[in-house]
């Protein structure tokens, strides 16, 4: 066991309903201070193979429960998140530095969430029967396997359950590849479960780094779902991984999404969602980094983001104060601020920021706000997930979608106007997944949720979930051939 906040978790995997030591470990580095956190089981193919035969095994009854049966088991699951979701903030944010009063307000009451939601989905999922001449056709949503999930550290816990939840509503049951960046709630996770009565093997998980313990997970042939939640290059390594078993891939990916800021609109709201940005030091896929504003509102707007941006409260994200903390990890750390450098070496002006944070040192990047950065420049084009926000400028209606659209992602857009039919218009042209017009990160777990482009394959969320997860049959009853006087 390793002592984390406090909170014992145990570094182990989980498989077919046990801890299992493992051979290799790898450390666990915390982003606050750098505090070496414990040694975490390394896996590799052999515990993989374990993994999946015992998810495999535990299948057929697990998918043979109803959907009332199996909701009322993952709703325990929901309950016990409910009453440890203070262990759970705690140990996330010492995993993977983000902020623990979101954990607090947002992040874990959504991960229970998670659970009940696609419980109840599954109990009411349906398709109204259709009629071909005469012959019925019944829609069934049928469990489809075992469902291989492999997850980022930005928002572990809340990316895993987002699919974890509807598989196993789905009647399938799960290998779960957590991030080694931030490994340690998917352990507690797994407590939870088992202490809830999910029965052995239904859910397990498999530590270990992309490359050892992910990459014999993505082309193992007893999976028969994987979704991935990622960066775009290991995307195209587990696609190809995934491609000789035939294995349906659900994909969620990078973005660079635009802040789309009309001169009609209120300018504290897009004061607001521009600030918004920061949260989770920018370490958020659907973050709108990409500031495009009309030049008529375009130096007011700037002023005051800036001036917003500089009262944020940089430090440690245990403090309820702390509005920024620090990056996941020193490599991550030197990733984004290799971004910036170029940036600024290739003619970007720093409005704000502009590298490391020199006082509070470790991984602390100051929030930054560039301008002036060359048209096509990686910094306006590539995906930097760190607190670091570009503004351009646009003339009219025309360039400011165009500028938006300008970009290989698609996975969301946010428009800021007073004008609803600039709303409607707009929204309309915009290429994203989802588009948000006037509000950002607002979202039911029945809609769908996914990226368009390099952003991702396909869509989660609601029906769209069971889609995915399941085996969708349709079966055409005849109205000839039958002995009996009626056939219902
Ligand atoms: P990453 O692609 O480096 O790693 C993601 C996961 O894949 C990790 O668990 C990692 O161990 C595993 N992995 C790495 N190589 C692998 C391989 N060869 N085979 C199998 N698994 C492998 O991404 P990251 O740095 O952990 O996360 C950041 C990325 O995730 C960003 O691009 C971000 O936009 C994206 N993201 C997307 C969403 C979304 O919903 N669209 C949400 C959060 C994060």
């Amino acid at each position: 066991m390793i002592s984390v906040e406090g909170v014992q978790v145990d570094p182990r995997h989980w498989i077919g309903g046990r801890r299992i030591s493992a051979d290799r470990t790898f450390p666990d580095i915390s982003p606050i201070d750098e505090v070496f956190l414990g040694d975490i089981a390394a896996g590799g193919a052999s515990e993989v193979d374990a993994a999946v035969a015992a998810a495999r095994s535990a299948f057929p009854t697990w998918a043979a429960l109803s959907a009332v049966e199996r909701g009322a088991i993952l709703r325990r699951v929901a309950d016990g998140i409910d009453e440890r979701r203070e262990d759970l903030a705690r140990v996330e944010t010492r995993d993977n530095g983000s902020l623990l009063r979101s954990h607090r307000r947002g992040v874990m009451p959504r991960v229970a969430m998670n659970f009940r939601f696609f419980a109840d989905y599954a109990e009411k999922l349906s398709h109204p029967d259709l009629d071909v001449r005469g012959h019925r056709e019944r829609i069934t949503y049928d469990p489809a396997g075992v469902t291989a999930i492999i997850t980022p550290w930005n928002a572990p816990l809340m990316l895993a359950t987002w699919r974890i939840g509807p598989a196993l509503a789905a009647g399938n049951t799960v290998v779960l590849k957590p991030p080694e960046w931030a490994p340690l709630t998917a352990s507690l996770l797994a407590d939870i479960a088992h202490e809830a009565g999910l029965p052995a093997g239904v859910f397990n998980v498999v530590q270990g780094t992309g490359a050892e313990a992910g990459a014999p997970l993505t082309r193992h042939p007893g999976i028969n779902r994987l979704s991935f939640t990622g960066s775009v290059p290991t995307a195209g390594v587990i696609a190809a991984a995934a491609a000789p078993n035939i294995v349906p891939l659900s994909f969620e990916l990078g973005g660079k999404s635009p802040l789309l800021v009309f001169g009609d609109c209120d300018l504290d709201l897009a004061v607001d969602l521009a600030v918004e940005q920061f949260d989770n030091a920018g370490q958020v896929c659907l973050g709108a980094f990409r500031m495009l504003v009309q030049q008529s509102i375009a130096e007011e707007f700037q002023a005051r983001v800036v001036a917003r941006a500089r009262a944020l409260v940089l430090g440690d994200p245990r403090d309820e104060k702390t509005d920024v903390s620090a990056l996941v990890s020193r490599p991550h750390f030197d990733r984004v601020s290799g971004f910036v450098a170029r940036a600024l070496t290739g003619g970007a002006r720093a409005v704000l920021g502009g590298g490391p944070n020199a006082e509070l040192g470790g991984l602390y990047f100051s929030p930054t706000i560039l301008v002036d950065a060359k048209p096509g420049s990686e910094i306006l084009t590539e995906e930097v997930f760190g607190p670091v926000l570009t503004i351009q400028t646009f003339a009219d209606e025309d360039e400011g979608v165009r500028m938006a659209n300008e970009t290989r992602f698609g996975l969301a857009a946010t428009l800021v106007t007073g004008s609803s039919s600039r709303a409607e218009r707009v929204s309309a042209r915009l290429d994203a997944g989802t588009v948000w017009v006037n509000c950002f990160f607002v979202r039911d777990l029945g809609a769908p949720f996914g990226g368009n482009g390099k952003s991702g394959i396909g869509r989660e969320g609601g029906t769209y979930s069971f889609d995915f997860y399941c085996d969708v049959k349709n079966t055409v009853f005849s109205p000839n051939g039958w002995k009996e006087s009626s056939h219902g």
